[in-house]
């Protein structure tokens, strides 16, 4: 779970940005990468594939997973340079009960997130 106190801001805008997850086995999940206190991309799980999954996925799960998504979306906006000092935030909501499930990236974006220099990373 959450290090940070910071984690109360962040929960709200990560719960809303589940909602335009698409739906993989009962949960939506959504990231969010946050420098200096502040969220400067989030993501969410898309079924659509992508060569950045593509490259660093596990057998059978080409889609684009929020991890992947968000990062993606910081490197568009030139946040790369800083990624060393952002911490990156993963949740996973249970489509029924709306509850937090287990988010712990899956060894893939692990990879990924190692390949670009995140080293803070906090999921539910
Ligand atoms: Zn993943």
């Amino acid at each position: 779970m959450w290090k940070t106190r910071k984690s109360k801001d962040i929960l709200p805008v990560l719960f809303a940005e589940t909602n335009n997850s698409s739906s993989i086995r009962g949960s939506r999940h959504a990231a969010a990468l946050v420098w200096k206190g502040n969220i400067v991309s989030v993501g969410h799980n898309k079924l659509k594939s992508h060569p950045a999954m593509c490259q660093f996925h596990r057998k059978g799960q080409i889609f684009l997973h929020a991890e992947v998504d968000c990062i993606l979306r910081a490197i568009n906006l030139g946040y790369q340079d800083v990624f060393p000092k952002c911490e990156l935030y993963v949740v996973r909501a249970r489509a029924k009960s709306g509850l937090l499930g287990d988010s712990e990236p899956c060894e893939g974006c692990k990879q990924f997130i190692s390949a670009v220099k995140i080293k803070e990373v906090y999921w539910s």
